[in-house]
């Protein structure tokens, strides 16, 4: 797909992959609906800083694990930029605990419905659209946590291995509308959502990365930009990791 002109929706656009993937589509010229859920003042940056461009930009709030706010958002996207031609899914959280044995219940849920639920709350919502126009590119920001665990956590990783399912099962019920639906795993990348990691984790996740240093978020959306532009890839999941594979 020709990514100039289109109307690429971004969750969690605010800040970290999210906002680099909204710079770099808008970069292709794209228009960007910029997605966050508490940063307004944030997304309101990237939403300017995409403009430069000479594209439209725009921020919505929607918390994306409540399905209503969600349809909500994307009816007000369609209703701003006429169409959606592509979604990237990458709004996520990191959880506090790490062990089963201190995990509460409440933060299990709470992963699971922002992390998976939310990624199909918003594919849910958008897919009609591009069944209207006979086409779509769908990208879901996965996690090398979901192919091989990793020290983040189970329920992290439980939310990231059922976005690769999910990216499977909805490549085949969608290629027949002309929608492609693959997955980018990153491996640890250098945002807030890492920094905030506790300095012991940090260094003990670094050393696991052969190539000796956590990726940058322009890096993730170069994979992105890649799954957008070739037509010929779906139900793949495209690792970017610096060769991380194994403990
Ligand atoms: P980040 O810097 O913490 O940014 C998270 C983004 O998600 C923010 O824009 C935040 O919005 C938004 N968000 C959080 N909860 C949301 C919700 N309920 N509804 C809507 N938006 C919400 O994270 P990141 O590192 O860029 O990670 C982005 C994605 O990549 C996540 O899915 C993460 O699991 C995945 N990933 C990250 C790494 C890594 O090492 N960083 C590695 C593998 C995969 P506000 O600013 O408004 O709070």
């Amino acid at each position: 797909m020709e990514i100039s002109n289109k109307v690429s929706v971004i969750t969690g656009a605010s800040r970290g992959i999210g906002k680099a993937i909204a710079l770099r589509l808008a970069k292709e010229g794209s228009h960007v609906a910029i997605n966050y859920v508490r940063n307004k003042e944030k997304a309101g940056e990237v939403a300017s800083l995409a403009t430069k461009y000479g594209v439209k930009a725009k921020i919505y709030r929607a918390d994306v694990s409540d399905f209503k706010s969600v349809k909500a958002m994307i009816e007000n996207i369609v209703n701003d930029f006429g169409r959606i031609d592509i979604l990237v899914n990458n709004a996520g959280i990191m959880p506090s605990h790490h062990s089963i044995l201190d995990i509460p219940i409440e933060e299990w849920k709470r992963v699971i419905d922002v992390n998976l639920t939310g990624y199909f709350n918003v594919i849910k919502a958008s897919v009609p659209y591009m069944i209207k126009n006979m086409e779509g590119k769908i990208i879901n920001i996965a996690s090398v946590a979901g192919k091989m665990g990793g020290t983040v956590g189970p329920h992290y990783a439980a939310s990231k291995a059922g976005i690769i399912g999910m990216t499977f099962s909805m490549a085949q019920e969608l290629l027949r509308y002309n929608i492609t639906v693959n997955a980018v795993a990153p491996g640890p990348i250098e945002t807030e959502l890492i920094s905030n990691l506790p300095d012991e984790l940090k260094d003990r996740i670094r050393k696991r990365v052969p190539m000796g240093r956590f990726g940058t978020p322009e890096e993730v959306a170069e994979a992105v930009v890649f799954l957008i532009k070739c037509d010929y890839v779906t139900g793949e999941v495209l690792d970017v990791n610096g060769g991380y594979y194994m403990d």
